[in-house]
């Protein structure tokens, strides 16, 4: 009878440690899993409280590089929330639990690949299916031919436990679900700093970070919603004036009404023309504006659009948005289009500033309401003060 082998923890161990080093974003969420020895796993795998479950012929016969590899792997299943994410499928899906993995080691492993990483030979990848890189597991799933390889990375991948997990959260270290959370976020974070002080960060987490830190909601309901909102409480109509009911209404009596002579505000629109911003998104950003702004009755020459070129220090007033033309480049300063629009003799009570946000911004609020949105993936949070929307790129 063949001795089972005992767990090379050093090796194991060294691997987790070499991962760590050389992608240091991932170092908290790597050193967050506990190891649990199991000889029916089939390779490593995971459970939704963050136990990796490996098999010690598996680290036998894997080479450090590769198993270096495979702890990434493992460790993404949980930062993705594959379990969390499977849960809300089909129920027809759901009950295909290996198939849901084949998916989302496709969506892990495409960018493993591209980053360099070795993974074990017998790895599941979007090629193999011939299908393309860079999408996530819910898109996979219905398009990956029927019955493919078998494949389980446990139950903190696909949600179905396994034979081979501990029950409960008991057993070494269990992370709860506040705590993956608090994981995610924190690792988001750290290759938001990667990214920053390195600049490079593989194109998967660059987007799994995004969406971790700013879910993404629609930014036109939302840039609409604060425009909206904006014009309403520059109005006066959220704070609402009760006046004396006028004897007209002295039918309903005991009820009073707000008044409903509301004056409409102005607003300015400045736009920054720097050579960083894309046309296509400063132009629906725009559009989405105006299209607000017509429909709450502010039109005509109660709005005015700035555009605003920080280099050679020129505001311009344009009266059809088409007049608006991108060029530029280098240096932005929204403040010189924020004075110069305070600056009318009809002063806005709104100031919608659309920017790629490399700006500085005013010290401290001026009387007016002032929306920024925000154009583009990487542009810097202004001060708290300031509403901001933000249009992805
Ligand atoms: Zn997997």
């Amino acid at each position: 009878m063949p001795v089972p082998a005992r767990l090379d923890h050093t090796k194991l161990l060294a691997a987790r440690y070499r991962a760590a080093g050389e992608r240091p974003y991932l170092a908290t969420a790597l050193y967050a899993l506990s190891v649990v020895e199991s000889d029916r796993v089939p390779t490593m795998g995971v459970d939704r409280h963050w136990r990796c479950y490996v098999s010690p012929a598996f680290v036998e016969r894997t080479p450090v590089a590769e198993l270096a590899g495979v702890w990434v792997h493992e460790v993404a299943h949980l930062l993705r929330d594959h379990h969390g994410r499977a849960a809300r499928l089909p129920a027809a899906d759901q009950r295909d639990a290996h198939r849901v993995n084949v998916a989302q080691d496709c969506e892990i492993n495409d960018d493993l690949i591209s980053d360099g990483l070795a993974l074990p030979e017998r790895r599941m990848e979007p090629a193999l299916f011939g299908l393309p890189n860079g999408q996530l597991f819910e898109a996979y799933l219905p398009a990956l031919p029927p019955g493919p390889p078998p494949h389980n990375c446990g139950s903190g991948a696909h949600g179905r436990p396994e034979p081979w997990e501990l029950a409960g959260p008991d057993g070494p270290s269990p992370v709860s679900a506040t705590e993956a959370k608090a994981l995610r976020r924190r690792t988001a974070e750290s290759m938001r700093a990667h990214r920053r002080t390195r600049g490079s960060l593989p194109e998967g987490w660059r987007r799994w970070a995004d969406e971790v830190l700013e879910p993404t909601v629609d930014w036109r309901q939302a840039l609409a919603g604060a425009v909206r909102e904006a014009a309403a409480w520059a109005s006066g109509a959220v704070d609402y004036t009760y006046r004396r009911p006028s004897r007209r209404s002295a039918a309903l009596r005991g009820i009073v009404l707000p008044s409903l002579r509301r004056p409409l505000p102005r607003v300015a629109v400045v736009v920054d023309t720097s050579g960083s911003m894309g046309e296509g998104e400063l132009a629906a950003a725009l559009g989405e504006v105006t299209g607000v702004l017509r429909e709450v009755g502010v039109r005509g020459n109660r709005v005015s659009v700035l555009a605003c070129d920080a280099d050679v220090h020129a505001v311009s007033r344009v009266t059809a948005t088409e007049q608006v033309t991108l060029g530029g480049g280098g240096g932005t300063d929204m403040r010189v289009g924020i004075a110069r629009a305070l600056a009318t003799p009809e002063r806005p009570g709104i100031v919608v500033v659309l920017t790629d946000g490399c700006t500085p911004w005013p010290d401290e609020s001026p009387s007016c309401r002032l929306i920024a949105a925000l154009i583009g993936t990487e542009a810097p949070q202004p001060p708290s003060w300031i509403e901001t929307v933000r249009v992805p790129g």
